[in-house]
């Protein structure tokens, strides 16, 4: 039988995820009627007063929240993640030079698989041997002598492992560090002047999918690696504070709603803290059991995806669709991974950890 929910449910999807119920109510209102202008928030000219006022307070907050510098630009663009991992080579790796990729998932090989359009690619570590379930440190990172640039995946949504400090870099003082943030940005302080480039497609923590904030060096602009067309270059979008063409102006809003919701909950370090004690609730209850299987290693374990197994797929299936009729949704694992994985962003509440961790004791009991 099919049932409708009329309450919101515990929602692990992995993207596009959960937002903070008070940004969708206020969004609800301000799509209506944004600031009494008697227009929604959809409607207005992204070069009107209104929508200045949105962008201009979403880049401050956006500020004010990681302490970004006046030496980086904040800029709002469009074409999702995936974007980035072409406009990065294409801005910034010339001909015939080499740039540094830790390969530690899917979304690493998509960026990597880009940049070999356009360059060379060393490969400074990989965990695809076994996987991709541990992030590679210490001498298992092999930088080559002169890589424009480092990029490393933060996070990696897919098989849920996290980086607990930036890898370790080739190079001297030209060289820089390129992060896709995507799917933990904003989940826990980062120094951000460790950075030449930092790029998050939205939906994971930010706000709705077609929105990818980008916070770069504003001497990396001046660095031209081949003539591009206009809406490819990152200087255009800088020059032009992400209003070159049209952006996508509810994302924006939607976005700086987000970052002033983190604001009050306590910034960076309060969500670091939350995250955590969120991600041990289920990773407590893995470990308490031999029935519940973690895939990450255990030091490389993110908070924010906790990918986890059962002794077969089919009490895999079996667990999923009890927990889906059980008001939790979304816990299918991805397909290259396989298993289940509970995407736990910063709007997700505390409340839906200790549901999952109560309800996955309570299938082992039942069919351990
Ligand atoms: C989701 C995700 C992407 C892809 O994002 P799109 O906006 O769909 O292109 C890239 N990198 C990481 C780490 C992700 O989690």
């Amino acid at each position: 039988m099919t049932t409708v929910a009329t309450e919101r449910v515990f929602n692990f999807s992995a993207g596009p995820a959960i937002l903070p119920d008070s940004v969708l109510r206020e969004a609800q209102e301000a799509i209506w009627n944004i600031d009494g202008s008697g227009i929604g928030i959809m409607e207005h000219s992204h070069r009107g007063k209104v929508f200045d006022k949105v962008i201009e307070e979403a880049e401050a907050d956006c500020r004010e929240l990681a302490g970004i510098s006046d030496d980086y630009a904040v800029l709002f663009v469009q074409g999702g993640a995936s974007h980035q991992f072409f406009m990065v080579p294409a801005n910034f790796l010339p001909d015939g030079e080499t740039a540094d990729y830790l390969n530690t998932g899917k979304w690493s090989q998509g960026a990597i698989k880009e940049a070999k359009r356009y360059g060379k690619v060393h490969l400074s570590a990989s965990s695809e041997d076994t996987n991709f379930n541990f992030i590679p440190t210490g001498a298992d990172v092999k930088p080559s002598d002169k890589p424009v640039y480092t990029h490393f995946t933060s996070n990696n949504t897919i098989f849920g492992t996290q980086f607990r400090d930036e890898p370790a870099c080739g190079g001297g003082g030209d060289s820089f560090l390129v992060c896709d943030a995507s799917s933990d940005i904003f989940s826990r302080p980062i120094d951000v002047s460790k950075y030449g480039l930092i790029y998050a497609g939205a939906q994971k923590n930010l706000g709705p999918s077609g929105t990818t904030l980008l916070i770069v060096r504003k001497d990396l602009l001046e660095r031209s690696a081949r003539d591009l067309p206009t809406m490819l270059r990152y200087k255009t979008h800088a020059e032009n504070d992400s209003r070159y063409n049209t952006p996508p102006t509810f994302g924006i809003y939607l976005m700086g709603r987000v970052f002033k919701w983190i604001k009050s909950e306590g910034g960076l370090a309060a969500m670091a803290a939350r995250n955590e004690a969120k991600a041990k609730v289920i990773y407590d209850t893995i470990d308490a059991s031999a029935f519940w299987n973690g895939t990450a290693k255990p030091d490389s374990r993110s908070r924010m995806n906790v990918c986890f197994r059962a002794p077969s797929e089919d009490l895999e299936s079996k667990f999923i669709k009890a927990a889906t009729d059980a008001g939790m949704d979304g816990l299918k694992g991805h397909r290259s991974a396989g298993g289940m994985r509970a995407s736990i962003y910063n709007a997700f509440p505390n409340a839906g950890c200790e549901a999952l961790a109560e309800f996955m004791r309570e299938f082992e009991r039942t069919n351990g």
